[in-house]
This record gives structure tokens, sequence and C-alpha cells, in this order.
């Protein structure tokens, strides 16, 4: 009596492509998902560089200048001491002397702080030498995983071309109104459009829908048995069929083949 049904048997081919399709997808997309992280971190680190990079020539700039303002002091200092040698009064003499010592206060306040950032221009520059070799690390990893997924994805895009001509044949064997519910069901559920009846034979109080496992009853069972039409889930509305149910023969020998 099965074998005179045309709906779930095609229905069910085409699912089967449908699943392993679905898991041949979400595997590529993995695979470029991964790349695209390595790209970020790459990304991340040569932004990091830069910003370190960008901060070193400031910082430069800022030593130039107090290098060049510690000179000019150190120029009136200078000045100053040769004055000292023509004052005519003590008190004159000992203005200078404050201003002298004024001047050098100031001279290593300045030598101090170029000090600190010589320090921290150095600290930076160890940090972006560290971050070169970071850099040039990920850019390594990259590199190995492109060429491992790309022998990957064209095994994958293979698989995916092969089984898109079976199903492209299974189609055709699928009732119009069927597949129009089927290819709805599909958008909802990728890869999982259908669910089996799941129940033992020995306990009919216990059915259920494989999908959502919410309770199904008899009634599903006998519809699905009888009649070679499309049933489904209450609670998911997943196109129920029977375990017992075979999937077109032809299409499962160009399945396996695939
Ligand atoms: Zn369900």
């Amino acid at each position: 009596m099965m074998a005179s049904f045309v709906t779930i048997p095609s229905l069910l081919a085409l699912f089967r492509i449908d699943r392993d399709l679905h898991e041949y997808q979400i595997a590529l997309e993995a695979l470029l998902k991964d790349q695209v992280a390595l790209e970020a971190k790459i990304g991340a680190i040569a932004a990091d560089i830069a910003q370190q990079e960008a901060a070193a020539l400031k910082l430069q700039a800022s030593i130039g200048a107090q290098d060049l303002d510690l000179k000019t002091r150190q120029a009136h200092i200078e000045k100053m001491r040769e004055a000292l040698n023509s004052t005519k009064t003590n008190k004159e003499y000992s203005a200078i002397l404050v201003q002298i010592s004024a001047e050098k206060a100031e001279v290593s306040k300045l030598e101090a702080a170029m000090l600190e950032n010589m320090e921290q221009l150095e600290k930076d520059q160890a940090a972006t030498v560290a971050a070169r070799e970071q850099l040039a690390l990920q850019q390594g990893l990259l590199a190995t995983a492109q060429g491992e997924s790309e022998t990957r994805a064209t095994e994958l895009r293979g698989h995916i071309d092969r089984l898109n001509v079976v199903r492209s044949g299974c189609v055709t064997k699928v009732p119009a109104e069927a597949l129009k519910q089927y290819d709805r069901l599909r958008r909802k559920y990728p890869g999982d459009a259908m669910a089996p009846v799941e129940f033992d034979d020995d306990d009919l109080d216990n059915i259920s829908c494989g999908g959502c496992f919410m309770a199904l009853n008899m009634e599903d069972v006998n519809q699905l048995r009888g009649r070679d039409e499309i049933r489904r889930c209450n609670a998911c509305s997943r196109i129920l069929y029977l375990p017992e149910t075979q999937a077109n023969e032809k299409t499962r020998a160009g399945e396996q083949h695939a």
C-alpha cells in the first residue's frame, strides 16, 4: 500500500537532500567565519600599531621641543655666569645668582620631564615591536587557515553542487501543492522542514513529533498510513512522516552516489 504513495516518499527524498545541503552550507559558512575573525584580529593589531607609531611621533616632537628649550636655558645660564664677572656691587651679584638658581631649577624640571618622555617612548617602541611580531604571527595563521580551508571549501562546494543536481531531479517528483507547503516550511526550518512521528508499536499512548516533541495521536499515524497527503504537526507545523516510510528508491541511490 505504501508503494503507491507519492507525496510523503517524494518529499522525504527531497528533505534528506536538503538536510545534507544545509549541513554543508553551515560548514562552509563556519569556515569563512573563522577567516573573517582572523582578518578582524589582524586589522585590530595593525590599527594598534598605527596608533602607537603616531603617539611615538608626537612624543619625539615633544622631546625635541624640550631639548631646544633646555639648550636655550643653559645658554642663558652661561651668559648670566659671564655677567657675574662684570658686576659692580654685591647686590647686583646676588641678584644674578638668584636668577641663575631659578633658571637651574627650570632646567632640572625640564630634564626630568624629558627623561620621563624618553622612557615612555622606549616603552612604546618596545610595545610596537611586540605588536609587529604578533601581527606577523597572525598573518601566518591566516595564510595557513586560508590554504587549509580553501581545500575544505572546494570539497564542500563539490558536495553541494552534486546534491543540487540530485535535488533538481527530486523536485520534479513532488506534487505541486505539497512542494509549495514544503518550500514555505523550508524557509522557516532550514534543513529541518520534516519530522518523524515517534512512537513504539507497543505503547501507542506515547506518540510524539520528532521535531518539537509535542504529543501527537493515533489519528496522525492512521492518516499517514492511509492517505497519500501531507499531515503537519499542530505545534510546530513540520510535515510529518512515519519512520517506516521510505524515500523514493531511485533518489536514495542518487543521494548515496553523491
Ligand atoms: Zn512538531
